[in-house]
C-alpha cells in the first residue's frame, strides 16, 4: 500500500508575474510555484525524493542514507521525508572538521528531524562513488543496510519524478527555466516537455562541468538524450551558497514586487539570470517564459 504522504499530488500553481523588466521586451513571465507542491518537502526535492521513497518502502527498507555538504537542501529534505514517513535517516556530511563544532542551522534542522549525521573526510567524500570507499563509509556510518540516495538526490527515479514537472507545463510556454545544482531537475524536466518547448538551466556552481553530467543522467534514466535543453553559464555569483550584496538586494526587491519568498541559493540566481538575459534581448518578443520556483527559504 502506498504511504499517504506519497500519493500523487495535484499540479503546482502556474501564475503570471507582472514585471515591467520583462514586459518591456515583449516577454511574458510565468512562475511555476513548485515551492507549493508539498507543505514540508518543497519543489524539486519532493519531485526527486518521492519515487525513491516509494522504492525504498516497496523494497522493505526502514532506513535511508544520503550525502551532502553542510548547507545541503537535499539533506534537509531527506531528513524531513524520514520524519514524515517514519524512516530512519543517516546523512553523510562532507568535512570531518565539522564533527566537533556546533551544527549550523541547516544541519541542526536535519538533526531535529531525527537524521543521524556522520562526518566524512573530504577525501573519502570525494571518492564516495568508488564501491570500496562507499562500502567503508556506509559501514562506519552504521548504514550498510540502508536505501542509498545519491548526493543531491539525482538518480534515474528522481529524473522520472522531475519529468512530471515538465508534463505539467506542456502547452503553457515556450521556455522553462530552472536553477541547477546537480542538473537532475533540468534533465528530468526537459524530458517531460512537448517538442518545441525548450528548457534552460542556470547552474549555481561555477565550473562548466554540468552538461556531460546531465547527458549521463539522461542516459541512465531514459536510455539517451531527452528533450531540448541548454545551459546559461556565468550566473553562479562566485559559487555555491555565495550571495553577494547585489544579489541579496535583487532578491529582496523581487520579493517586494511579487510577494513570495525567494530562496537565495538557487532561485535568486535563476531570477537574476532571467532578468539579465531578458534585458539583453536574449528572448524574442512574444516569448512566454516560465521560471520554476524550485524551493523556498
Ligand atoms: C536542490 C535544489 C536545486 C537543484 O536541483 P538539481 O536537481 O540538483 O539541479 C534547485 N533549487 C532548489 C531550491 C534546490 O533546493
Amino acid at each position: 500500500m502506498t504511504h499517504p504522504e506519497l500519493l500523487p499530488r495535484p499540479p503546482s500553481p502556474l501564475v503570471e508575474a507582472d514585471d515591467d523588466r520583462f514586459a518591456a521586451h515583449g516577454v511574458r513571465l510565468l512562475l511555476k510555484r513548485d515551492d507549493l507542491v508539498h507543505p514540508e518537502l518543497p519543489g524539486n526535492k519532493w519531485r526527486k525524493l518521492a519515487p525513491n521513497l516509494r522504492a525504498a518502502l516497496d523494497a522493505g527498507h526502514d532506513r535511508l542514507v544520503t550525502f551532502g555538504g553542510a548547507y545541503s537542501n537535499h539533506l534537509r529534505a531527506t531528513a524531513a521525508a524520514g520524519r514524515l514517513l517514519g524512516l530512519a535517516t543517516v546523512g553523510i556530511v562532507r568535512g570531518d572538521e565539522l564533527a566537533g563544532r556546533p551544527l549550523n542551522d541547516s544541519l541542526a534542522r536535519c538533526a531535529a528531524d531525527g537524521m543521524r549525521l556522520h562526518f566524512a573526510t573530504r577525501s573519502d567524500y570525494r571518492r564516495k562513488a568508488e564501491p570500496r570507499t562507499l562500502r567503508r563509509l556506509l559501514e562506519s556510518a552504521g548504514a550498510s543496510d540502508a536505501y542509498v540516495v545519491p548526493e543531491g538526490g539525482s538518480n534515474a527515479l528522481a529524473l522520472r519524478g522531475c519529468a512530471e514537472l515538465g508534463r505539467e507545463l506542456r502547452g503553457a510556454c515556450d521556455v522553462v527555466a530552472v536553477a541547477c545544482g546537480t542538473g537532475g531537475t533540468l534533465a528530468g524536466l526537459a524530458a517531460g516537455l512537448d517538442p518545441g518547448q525548450r528548457a534552460l538551466g542556470v547552474p549555481v556552481l561555477a565550473g562548466g562541468f554540468l552538461a556531460p553530467e546531465i547527458r549521463s543522467l539522461q542516459h541512465r534514466a531514459f536510455g539517451g538524450p531527452a528533450g531540448d535543453w541548454t545551459l546559461a553559464e556565468g550566473y553562479d555569483h562566485g559559487g555555491y551558497a555565495r550571495i553577494p550584496e547585489p544579489l541579496e538586494a535583487f532578491a529582496a526587491d523581487f520579493e517586494s514586487r511579487h510577494a513570495f519568498p525567494v530562496e537565495r541559493i538557487y532561485v535568486a540566481k535563476l531570477l537574476w539570470a532571467l532578468t539579465t538575459l531578458t534585458g539583453t534581448g536574449t528572448f524574442p518578443e512574444g516569448t512566454t517564459l516560465t521560471a520554476v520556483i524550485t524551493g523556498r527559504p
